[in-house]
């Protein structure tokens, strides 16, 4: 989208064209008048004419004095008009005094024309009349006295109608070069006003013009005391069609979505009007459809289930069917929300609500959805406070070995004592931290005083072993992120051995290069990268192979499930335990909470583990107090 600078920017770009193409005009033409006067003015001294020849070289002199102000000030409308009073001066002379043997006023007529192109068009049709009204006035009225020589009456007609069309078609071309250029700076002030508000790739309108659309509609509906809907789509799965087919293919898939959007959501049921004002691109694959007075909420459901059916096992583009399906969120207006931005809201967590139930369906704005939104609303502002004021800590979780019971790493695990989160611990803010970007800040300064904890451990306590520090999924798809964690190794001075970062399993997404840049870059610092959670994701086992990943950590549902009935599940530890030995990995088991867990874990070679009955997450002085048992 264009900003306004740049809109300006482009409208001044093309004034400075058009002031450089009058700048050089009023340049050469004044060199070229200058020496042409000079030389006719030197020529009619000699000719014993000297009225003519101080004529012309006093507009010589003023010539130049114009062009050097010209170059002085870079006034062209100055100098314009200074060069159109020489030249107007000078064909009345050449008029008056007639040249050698009244040729000068075969003269007149370039000039004219020359200073009917240097003006804009109401000062040529001011210059042209002075001159139209001066020369009739001499040639025929008694005027005449003042010429220095005699015209007779056909002379004096044929020169007035000749000048009298010339001035026509000089000042008709004018007018149309004016005519263009008026044309073309309105075309570049429509191709900007489109740009401005409406989305280039869908031709619909965009956020910005969605927002006013929907503005004023609801103050309309609030006079007129109607209803309105609002549905919020996004597309679901549109990221892979853009990872696997490439953005055009993309593209070509939200621009053909668009038109078949506009197609369905044409009135067939005359339940209500229409209009293309009511549908939008917001971002990405977002779209909205507002519908207006609409006489029950349900009529919205009418129009969504129209949409879903645009999805027909898929949705083909370039005879490609790709797996692309929509979730919408219905709000309605006044019944949800009396506020623009509150219905976009709860449509757009209405919409949620959709993905997170099983995708290509739709859902209404409810009570339920209201409460969670209102509780994620909270947590984001708790998580800001918490960011500004400093009210984060860090617990430590012991990890021993299994081997011979030491404390070989800790674990720093992230609590918010901000009033706003009482009693939430990190399983609930940090999605609200995730979805809202806050994590980027919170995971550095999870790791800048994990670091600081490990070189006081080191230094004070001669600890040994790693500092584990879990960090976001979302790193995964931050190009900044390394660097940052190099540059806060750095700075801490700490080996990089003996560092654990722990990504949860489900935050991989098999194949994508993005997500194996980012942890290469990390392998390369020297830190180690555990895969928490695991079991909980679906990595295939043989993709494991392309991970630089040095630890597996058994999510503790399966370490809880160890001597469950099902099958399925108490069997994961000694599968996961395999796999690790067969890709020489680490493995770590979470969540041990029984002496029967533990020797089952010990007795299957797991290497370290970390859960309830070996220690809780401790503050730092009953940390220490521990290590120092
Ligand atoms: P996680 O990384 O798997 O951390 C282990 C979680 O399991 C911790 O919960 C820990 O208290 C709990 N746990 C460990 N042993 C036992 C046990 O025997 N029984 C039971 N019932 N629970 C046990 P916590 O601290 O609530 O953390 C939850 C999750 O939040 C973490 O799971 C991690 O995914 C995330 N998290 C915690 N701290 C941070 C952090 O600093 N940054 C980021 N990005 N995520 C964090
Ligand atoms: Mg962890
Ligand atoms: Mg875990």
């Amino acid at each position: 989208m264009l900003t306004s600078s740049q809109i300006t920017a482009g409208q001044q770009e093309m004034m400075a064209v058009r002031y450089r193409r009058r700048y050089l005009l009023c340049q050469v033409l004044t060199i070229i008048g200058a020496i042409f006067l000079l030389a006719l003015g030197a020529y009619s001294y000699l000719d014993n004419n000297p009225v003519l020849g101080s004529i012309l070289t006093g507009n010589t002199l003023v010539g130049l004095l114009n062009l050097y102000l010209l170059k002085q000030s870079g006034n062209v409308e100055r100098a314009a008009t200074i060069l159109s009073i020489i030249l107007l001066v000078l064909s009345l002379s050449l008029l008056v005094t007639g040249g050698k043997d009244n040729t000068g006023i075969l003269w007149i007529y370039p000039i004219l024309a020359i200073n009917l192109f240097i003006n804009r068009f109401w000062s040529a049709v001011i210059m042209f009349s002075l001159f139209g009204i001066a020369s009739s006035l001499l040639l025929f009225t008694p005027l005449s006295a003042l010429l220095m020589t005699s015209y007779t009456l056909v002379e004096g007609l044929r020169f007035v109608l000749t000048t009298l069309a010339l001035n026509a078609i000089c000042l008709a071309a004018l007018r149309s070069e004016e005519k263009s250029y008026q044309t073309i700076m309105q075309l570049h002030n429509d191709d900007i006003r489109k740009m401005a508000y409406y989305d280039t790739l869908t031709g619909l309108p965009n956020r910005w013009s969605f927002k006013t659309n929907l503005e004023r509609l609801l103050s309309r509906a609030k006079k007129d005391k109607q209803r309105v809907g609002l549905l919020y789509i996004d597309l679901d799965n549109f990221k892979q069609v853009n990872d696997q087919y490439g953005h055009e293919a993309g593209d070509r898939l939200l621009r053909k979505f668009s038109d078949r959007l506009a197609e369905v959501i044409r009135p067939t049921d005359q339940v209500f009007s229409q209009q293309t004002e009511s549908l939008a691109r917001l971002a990405g694959d977002e779209f909205v459809v507002l519908l207006p007075n609409i006489k029950d909420p349900l009529d919205a459901s009418s129009v969504a289930s129209r949409i879903l059916g645009i999805f027909d096992g898929g949705f083909e583009v370039d005879n490609v069917n790709h797996a692309t399906y929509a979730s919408m969120g219905i709000a309605v207006y006044p019944d949800d929300a009396t506020t623009p931005v509150d219905l976009l809201n709860y449509a757009d967590a209405a919409m949620y609500d959709a993905k997170h139930n099983g995708r290509n369906c739709f859902r209404f704005f409810t009570q339920e959805i209201a409460d969670k939104l209102y509780q994620r609303q909270r947590i984001e502002n708790g998580l800001k406070q918490a960011l500004n004021e400093g009210h984060f800590s860090l617990v430590y979780m012991p990890i021993f070995s299994c081997a011979d019971n030491h404390i070989v790493a800790f674990e720093a695990l992230l609590r918010c004592n901000s009033p706003a989160l009482e009693g939430l611990g990190p399983d609930q803010f940090i999605p609200v931290a995730e979805a809202t970007g806050l994590i980027k800040d919170i995971d550095l300064w999870v790791i800048e005083n994990a670091l600081k904890a490990q070189v006081a451990l080191q230094k004070e306590h001669r600890f040994t072993g790693k500092v584990c520090i879990n960090i976001s999924g979302v790193e995964l798809h931050n190009e900044q992120f390394p660097a940052q964690v190099k540059q806060l190794i750095t700075s801490h001075n700490i080996a990089p051995q003996c560092i654990e970062l722990e990504i949860t399993e489900t935050a991989f997404v098999a194949g994508d290069p993005a997500c194996l840049a980012t942890l290469n870059a990390l392998h390369e610092l020297g830190v180690s990268i555990a895969l928490d959670d695991f079991g909980t994701g679906y990595t295939a086992f043989n993709q494991l192979i392309h991970y630089p990943a040095h630890c597996l950590k058994i999510d503790r549902s399966f370490v809880n499930d160890l001597f469950s009935e099902r099958e399925a599940r108490n069997k994961m530890v000694m599968i996961i335990q395999s796999l690790a030995r067969l890709y020489n990995l680490r493995v770590i088991a979470e969540g041990v909470e029984t002496q029967e867990q533990l020797t089952y874990l010990k007795d299957l070679g797991c290497d370290w583990a970390q859960g309830y009955y070996l220690s809780r997450p401790l503050a730092w002085p009953e940390f220490l107090a521990l290590l120092k048992k």
